[in-house]
């Protein structure tokens, strides 16, 4: 398990996760001796200092050997906030708004 205080993208509702799943990628993961900070924005950061926080954080995620897995567990809970497996916050909830389409087209054309 990671050091508190080190990045743990999630590990705010941690607890509601079944540990073992959980830490079996995550220990192997690219931030987890980094700080949390990098991929969690505070309500006060600028549209400047969020995209460079963001480009810096998803340049560990280029490295990061659980990035596949991270990325799944992001668009499967789903994480609302952070970056996670190489997405952003807008990358994810961009995603979720066009399947969400996707899926109302599809029944539209069922009926
Ligand atoms: S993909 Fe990024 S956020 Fe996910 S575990 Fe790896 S470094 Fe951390």
């Amino acid at each position: 398990m990671p050091k508190r205080g080190t990045a743990m993208p999630g590990g705010r509702s941690n607890s509601a996760r079944p540990a073992k799943a959980w830490t079996q990628w995550h220990d192997q993961a690219a931030c987890s001796e980094l700080s949390s900070r990098l991929f969690y924005g505070h309500e006060s950061e600028s549209a400047a200092e969020r995209a460079t926080r963001e480009a810096t954080a998803l340049a560990v995620c280029e490295t990061c050997p659980v990035r596949t897995q991270c990325r799944k567990h992001a668009m499967n809970l789903p994480e609302m906030y952070g970056v996670w497996g190489g997405t952003t916050e807008a990358h994810r909830k961009g995603t979720r708004r066009w399947s969400r389409a996707q899926q109302y087209d599809g029944a539209r054309r069922a009926s």
